[in-house]
């Protein structure tokens, strides 16, 4: 089995699972408690949380606060419907987390991207808009989007910059001048289940799940030590091997794209999470591909990433036609990525393209 869905989710890495364990059970059986109990056992587990909390602030600007959530897609949520700003403008290629909650929210409109995938930072925005959406590396196509210019204009007009860096956290710098930053921690090899959300200093929301009045009162409920302290520690991780997994994931690309010269690249090459390669090539038949490769875990490029069977609006928004985006895959790969494992895959993968060709 070769992995290369890292877009999708990230191998949990072994120090976040050992830190998990803890809190899980213990050595002696004590990591169960409930982290906001007033007794000892309650005090340990708060006391790991607050240290995750510090370890996660790492991945942000400073100057803000740290709200868990249960995923990106409800710090999303929370950072939408919490603010209730009015009038947004998100990006064309937004993840569904932030399209489909900026649009429930009513009048929403799109920042148009170019053929490379990127939205130009000096795009126009309508007068009276109270949100920004644009986020930090495309899930589907790797573009990097020049969010600290959007910030600062958002900021200038006196609108809301919310930055979704699922995608680039832990890997880029923290994205400047934002309000808000939504982050997962199953992108950067932390758990799936655990998320967070940034909030500027001095910026007050509306929380969205009462009860308890958890996490400052925005979102209620017990907090998970076992899933915070795996995130903490990934996070941590994430910084301190942030060039070092770069340096890898730069050899990694190097080598893929002359292994898949055969294919031509979807997005800019240049602006772009070198751990994202996402390719088409004329006639392919993906679903095809991807079963006479079932031992390589890849994504086909036109699904959206939700899974939802919507064909990817951001294929279409560079400018693909359906036929293009039907013969596109989506590889992603990075730390525990391998360079015989890119080979050994676009081995398989051209040999298999190859075929549907004759
Ligand atoms: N935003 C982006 C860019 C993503 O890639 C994802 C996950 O696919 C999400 C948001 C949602 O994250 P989560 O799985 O934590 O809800």
């Amino acid at each position: 089995m070769i992995y290369l869905d890292y877009q999708a989710t990230t191998p949990l890495a072994p120090e976040a699972r050992e830190a998990m364990l803890r809190w899980l059970d213990g050595p002696d059986g004590t990591g169960f408690a409930n982290p906001h109990s007033p007794h000892a056992l309650g005090r340990q587990a708060h006391a790991a949380i607050e240290l995750a909390r510090e370890r996660v602030a790492g991945l942000f600007p400073a100057g803000g606060r740290v709200i868990f959530t249960g995923s990106a897609t409800e710090a999303i949520n929370l950072a939408i419907r919490g603010s209730a700003a009015g009038p947004s403008a998100i990006s064309a290629i937004e993840h569904a987390a932030v399209r489909d909650t900026a649009m429930s929210m009513g009048d929403c409109r799109n920042l148009p991207v170019n053929s490379a995938g990127i939205v130009d930072a000096e795009v126009p925005i309508a007068e009276g808009t109270k949100l920004v959406a644009v986020m930090q590396v495309n899930n589907e196509i790797g573009t990097i989007q020049p969010v600290e210019r959007l910030a600062q204009r958002a900021t200038a007009m006196g609108a809301l910059f919310l930055c979704d860096a699922v995608q680039g956290a832990g890997k880029l710098d923290a994205p400047r001048g934002a309000d808000m930053i939504a982050i997962s921690a199953h992108k950067f090899h932390g758990p799936k289940g655990v998320g967070a959300l940034w909030l500027r200093d001095g910026l007050e929301i509306s929380s969205m799940i009462t009860g308890g009045g958890q996490e400052q009162g925005l979102r209620s409920g017990t907090l998970s030590p076992a899933l915070i302290a795996g995130m903490g520690v990934a996070a941590q991780l994430a910084v301190e091997r942030k060039n070092e997994d770069a340096a890898h994931v730069e050899q990694l690309w190097q080598r893929a794209r002359e292994c898949f010269s055969g294919w031509t690249l979807n997005g800019s090459e240049e602006q772009r999470w070198h751990g994202n390669l996402n390719l088409r090539r004329e006639g392919v038949d993906v679903s095809r591909l991807m079963s006479d490769c079932r031992d390589i875990m890849f994504s086909a490029g036109s699904a959206c990433a939700s899974g939802s069977g919507r064909p990817s609006h951001v294929l279409k928004a560079i400018g693909l036609d359906d036929r293009a985006a039907k013969g596109s895959i989506r590889l992603g790969f990075g730390r525990y990525t391998t360079l015989d494992q890119i080979e050994d895959a676009a081995n398989r993968i051209n040999a298999a393209a190859a075929a549907q060709e004759v």
